[in-house]
Formats: C-alpha cells, sequence, structure tokens
C-alpha cells in the first residue's frame, strides 16, 4: 500500500499542494497542508510541491483488526422514485451471510423525502436504516452520496458493504472502496462468507472460462457489487422490525464539485431483466429479417424479446436487449432461445432462470446443458409451429 508523507520541516505552506490536488483531498489548516479522506494517493501532489516536502511512501501492509468491523450494510437504492428491488435482493443474501457469523444486515439510504421507503425496508429483516434526507440528495452526485456513505461506514464500521451493480451503484462503489484504501468485487454471482469474516467474492473471470475466488484479507470494509436478478428477495414480513436512524449531512456535501443543473427522465421502458416471459435470438438466424419471428413468439406469450451478443455486433439489436456478461442479466419464470449456442458468457447471465427451453440443430450445443427442455431442430420450422399451436390454442 501506498501512502502521501508531508514533511511539516520543508513545508512553507504555499498551498500549490491543494491547488493541484486533482481530487481536492488536501485542505489548508492554519497556513499548513492537511490530507483528507479524499486523497487517492496518485502522486501529483508530490511532483507540484517546489520544496520537496511531500513523498510517496510505500507502506508494508498491516492486517486490520477484523473483529472491530462488524455487521453487513446494504446501499439501498432510490432512483427513478422507487428503491431499485436489487437493494431487496441484497438484503435476502446479506441476511444468509449473516447468519454464520452472528451478524446483523442494516442498510443505508439516501435520497430527498425518502422516509416511505426507509420504512419498507423495516419489512425484510434489516435491524437499521441509516437515512441521509436532505434536498441536496435529491438526485444522485456521485461525490455527495460517497460523502454521506463515508460517513456511516465511518460510524458503524461494517464488515461488508453490498451495492447494486446498477449504473449508480458502479459509480459509487469504487469511489467508495478508494476512500477506505480496500478491495471491490464488481459484479459478484456468489458470496460466501468465512468464519473469520473474510467474504468470498466469486465471479467470471476470463472471459467467462473460469470463476475466480476474490478474498479481501487485510482490509475493511470489503465492497462487492451484485448485479440485478442474481440473488433472491427475502419474503416481505408483515411486522416492520428495527431501527430507522436518521444522519446528519456531513460537511463535505457542501463542498461538492458537481451540481445538477436540470434533469431528464428517462422514459418510462420495461428492462429485459424485468420480463418474465422472454424469447431469445442468435446467430442462428440468417437475416435480421428474421428476428421478426423471434419478436411475434415473444409478443403471441405476452413477453419480451432478446438477443445474444452477435447480433448486437451487427446492428440488427441494441445492448439493452443483449443477455449475457456484457449485457443483463435475466431470470424470466420462461426463456426460449432460439438459435443460441450457449456460451458461458451468455448462459452465465440466464441460467437461473424458471424454465429454459432452447431450440438448435446442434445436438451437442452447450445450450441443452442448461435447458429444461431441449429441441433439437430449425428454428425456422419450429418457431411457426410453436405460432400455430398458440393460435389454435387460444382459438
Ligand atoms: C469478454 C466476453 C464477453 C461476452 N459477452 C457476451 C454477452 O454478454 N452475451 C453474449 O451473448 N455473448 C457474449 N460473448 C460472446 C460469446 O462468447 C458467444 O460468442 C456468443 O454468445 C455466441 O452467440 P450465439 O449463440 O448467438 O452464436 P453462435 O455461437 O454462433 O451460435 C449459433 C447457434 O445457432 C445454431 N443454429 C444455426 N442455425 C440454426 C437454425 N436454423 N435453427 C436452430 N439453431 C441454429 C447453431 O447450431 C449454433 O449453436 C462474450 C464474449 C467475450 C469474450
Amino acid at each position: 500500500m501506498a501512502k502521501i508523507a508531508i514533511l511539516d520541516r520543508k513545508c512553507i505552506g504555499c498551498g500549490v499542494c491543494a491547488s493541484s490536488c486533482p481530487f481536492g483531498a488536501i485542505d489548508m489548516k492554519e497556513g499548513r497542508p492537511e490530507l483528507n479522506a479524499g486523497c487517492r494517493v496518485c502522486g501529483v501532489c508530490v511532483r507540484a510541491c517546489p520544496e520537496q516536502a511531500i513523498l510517496r511512501l510505500e507502506t508494508r501492509t498491516e492486517s486490520v483488526d477484523k473483529s472491530q468491523w462488524r455487521d453487513i450494510l446494504v446501499f439501498a437504492e432510490v432512483s427513478g422514485g422507487r428503491l431499485h428491488p436489487v437493494s431487496l435482493e441484497l438484503i435476502g443474501k446479506g441476511l444468509e451471510l449473516a447468519k454464520n457469523v452472528n451478524f446483523q444486515v442494516k442498510a443505508i439510504l439516501m435520497g430527498h423525502q425518502v422516509a416511505p421507503y426507509a420504512q419498507e425496508l423495516l419489512h425484510y429483516g434489516v435491524s437499521q436504516v441509516a437515512v441521509y434526507d436532505d434536498p441536496e440528495l435529491a438526485y444522485f452526485r456521485a461525490d455527495a452520496y460517497a460523502a454521506c456513505a463515508e460517513d456511516y461506514i465511518k460510524f458503524a464500521k461494517p464488515s461488508v458493504v453490498l451495492v447494486g451493480a446498477t449504473a449508480l451503484g458502479r459509480s459509487l462503489a469504487p469511489r467508495l472502496s478508494t476512500r477506505f484504501h480496500t478491495g471491490l468485487t464488481a459484479d459478484c454471482t456468489r458470496l460466501e462468507l468465512r468464519e473469520n469474516t473474510d467474504l468470498v467474492q466469486i465471479r467470471p473471470a476470463f472471459g467467462g472460462n473460469i470463476m475466480a475466488q476474490i478474498v479481501t484479507t487485510n482490509t475493511r470494509p470489503q465492497f462487492a457489487t451484485v448485479r440485478y436478478k442474481i440473488m433472491n428477495a427475502p419474503a416481505r414480513r408483515e411486522a416492520a422490525e428495527g431501527e430507522i436512524l436518521p444522519r446528519k449531512l456531513p460537511k463535505a456535501v457542501q463542498t461538492c464539485r458537481a451540481s445538477c443543473v436540470s434533469v431528464t427522465p428517462v422514459p418510462p421502458g420495461e428492462s429485459i431483466s424485468d420480463a418474465e416471459v422472454l424469447v431469445v435470438g442468435g446467430r442462428g438466424l440468417q437475416k435480421e429479417g428474421d428476428l421478426k419471428l423471434i419478436q411475434d413468439l415473444a409478443q403471441a406469450l405476452g413477453g419480451d424479446w432478446a438477443t445474444t451478443r452477435p447480433l448486437v455486433e451487427k446492428g440488427w439489436s441494441t445492448n439493452d436487449r443483449q443477455i449475457g456478461l456484457s449485457g443483463r442479466t435475466v431470470r424470466p419464470r420462461l426463456i426460449i432461445t432460439c438459435g443460441v449456442s450457449g456460451a458461458i458468457q451468455f448462459t452465465a447471465c440466464m441460467n437461473a432462470s424458471d424454465h429454459i427451453v432452447a431450440i438448435n440443430t446442434d445436438p451437442a450445443a452447450p445450450i441443452f446443458d442448461v435447458a429444461h427442455v431441449a429441441i433439437v431442430g430449425d428454428l425456422y420450422e419450429i418457431i411457426p409451429q410453436l405460432m400455430k399451436q398458440l393460435k389454435e390454442g387460444q382459438a
């Protein structure tokens, strides 16, 4: 690990370091520079100091006292006027992990007028919901949200912090892990907690060819992001348990550099991650117009359609309709794949679906390893037959 050291005997208090720091991490106090939590140890101040009074030191890693860091903290995301369902899924996983080591699961919530969401979270088994409620937090600003989360983490000292791998979570989590000089594993597909409270963070690596197990052994907290639809949300309990802890806005929010000028809401649209029924087209489709077969079948089943990555690369479809490691994770009740081979980068993000039906001409296609119903045949023959039977059934 590296750290920045300021040599008092050499420093003349000129303030060049403070004005050159790209992260606003140096405060001038009584004419002397002082580092704050925003320091990324980038070394810009070391090069800028005219007196060579700042050094970048490599330090030996010392293990943190793990017993001082307890409990699991879930970042409860409120965006677009709703509590993102991934937050409940993370609470569900947190409760499962917490059992083994006698931890509690807590949540942190930020925004403006978020009291109803805090109340709702108490129905899912969390022991505490820390709330930062202020007009300054009405819209996501990474630095403001990070300042609040940092404030609570310093206060509560959680061992594990779980964040949804949403656009917002992906912006927040790395900022936080850098502030605490600790590890973050993105897009975990499985989580386990050892007796010594080390979190085993499991995720596909090297293009999905191996499942890596990543452990943060010497530092706390341990940050992990998890995609929507990977974990199970707990059932809502009738009784609300636990406490709501209102927290004061930390001063750092006032000095945040980003401000919200205007907001353009994304038009409401269904995400394939929310679909209950999905029909997926792969490279077995011969031309762009043939996607109509997939769309028609999806419509007949009252579902949505999606594709594999090669179809996005051809420009036939868009990334928000792509299933896979570089697309979306889905977990519908029914998924029908048509002309999809079943590469690991695809199956890793749909294999938890309730019912998987695969249509492929190749009996050895790997998609059949995850399918519950395997149809070996030509999609150009099978889809019209399915459509015919659906129409007859409806009639
Ligand atoms: C880092 C990385 C990330 C990736 N991320 C993703 C991702 O997010 N999503 C993704 O999808 N891929 C991803 N890929 C690509 C992935 O490895 C595969 O190349 C891709 O999933 C294959 O798509 P496919 O099944 O449509 O095509 P193919 O592998 O070409 O399979 C086509 C299948 O169609 C069958 N077929 C052909 N004609 C017919 C017919 N008439 N009727 C029925 N079946 C027929 C064939 O037998 C074949 O099995 C990623 C790759 C890497 C390296």
